[in-house]
């Protein structure tokens, strides 16, 4: 039995670093909370980095061995997008997380794969730096935001980056930032995250299928994160409204349902009835293992956690926890 973990984050050594001494690591700082924990400081905002997030490679093995991990396809911390700079900095920012991943995988190939992040506010430079990843740093693909400033991923300015995904055969791993659609609403009881980022989640899919990217480009890798979030339970009301509803139907030729099986999703729903669900809805070939680490909201003892559970077969645990990722990242 293996585990190949799908989401778990690095945030980057060369911006700890760079931040060693009040500097600054391309506009992005770091401080410290009242109570001693490390923030970092992207624009205006301010996020709590978990003292995991500093680890080192080998601390993160060690952590790894103790949770039965044996592989992280390794992503770059979702704070870290920085799709609001100057596309000059938010490269810089890109090409060194990138860089740092590489080299974990070249340092251990057994244990780490790699995902990159691009900075998608200038889809050319995009691209180019996508290209870099797959074609010279051996990453497996990108991870990107849900929207680019508040643009959704089918708006035609995006229809090169889908192609050269397409054409690159580069995974895309979708994770929200930050704030959410949630938070213009409430941004209170953790909300723009326990709920955000579902709802998010299912935008993504549904602006993706309805706007006509996954007609356009049939072989597309995309994996949805927190499991698809409301993707799922909410797919009879989106068939429902692309039935009654003509401009549901403008790009999309067949019911959102139908193309369920087109995504993969993580398994970070929380509970076994829900991830059983998830399951019979897009087929056990279409979930993958994850676990979001480093952080609070992560599973606590992810594998333990699948291994036990009564509703799902052997084969459907080892088909979660490593068989759908080895085959669709050729590990
Ligand atoms: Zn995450």
């Amino acid at each position: 039995m293996r585990s190949i973990d799908i989401h778990a984050h690095l945030t980057p050594q060369c911006f700890w670093h760079a931040t060693e001494k009040g500097g600054d690591w391309h506009s992005l700082r770091r401080e410290q909370d009242v109570r001693g924990q490390e923030v970092a400081v992207v624009g205006g905002k301010r996020q709590i980095l978990p003292p995991k997030a500093r680890w080192t490679p080998e601390q993160r093995l060690a952590d790894m061995d103790s949770l039965g991990v044996d592989v992280h396809v390794v992503s770059p911390y979702v704070g870290f997008y920085n799709y609001q700079l100057d596309t000059k900095q938010a490269l810089a920012t890109s090409q060194a997380t990138n860089d740092e991943i590489a080299e974990m995988v070249r340092g251990w190939p057994q244990r780490f794969a790699g995902l990159g992040t691009v900075p998608m506010q200038d889809v050319k430079t995009a691209i180019d730096e996508l290209d870099r990843c797959m074609t010279k740093l051996g990453l497996k693909g990108i991870e990107i935001n849900d929207h680019v400033n508040g643009r959704t991923l089918e708006e035609p300015e995006f229809r090169p980056f889908w192609k050269a995904v397409e054409q690159l055969g580069a995974l895309v791993f979708f994770h929200q930032s930050g704030d959410t659609m949630v938070t213009a609403r409430s941004a209170r009881y953790h909300l723009p995250n326990s709920i955000g980022n579902l709802a998010d989640r299912a935008v993504t899919f549904a602006t993706l299928v309805h706007g006509g990217v996954m007609d356009a480009h049939p072989d597309l890798k995309i994996v949805l994160g927190h499991g698809g979030g409301y993707t799922c339970y909410g797919i009879g009301r989106m068939d429902h409204g692309w039935k009654v509803r003509a401009e549901a139907r403008v790009h999309a030729p067949n019911p959102p349902s139908a193309y369920l099986r087109r995504f993969y999703y993580d398994c970070i729903v929380y509970t076994e009835p829900a991830l059983r669900f998830l399951i019979d809805t897009v087929g056990v070939d279409r979930v993958v293992f994850g676990t979001d680490w480093p952080y609070d909201m992560a599973l606590d003892w992810p594998v333990s956690w699948i291994m036990a559970m009564e509703s799902l077969t052997p084969d459907e645990k080892d088909a979660i926890l490593w068989k759908n990722l080895e085959r669709l990242l050729n590990l």
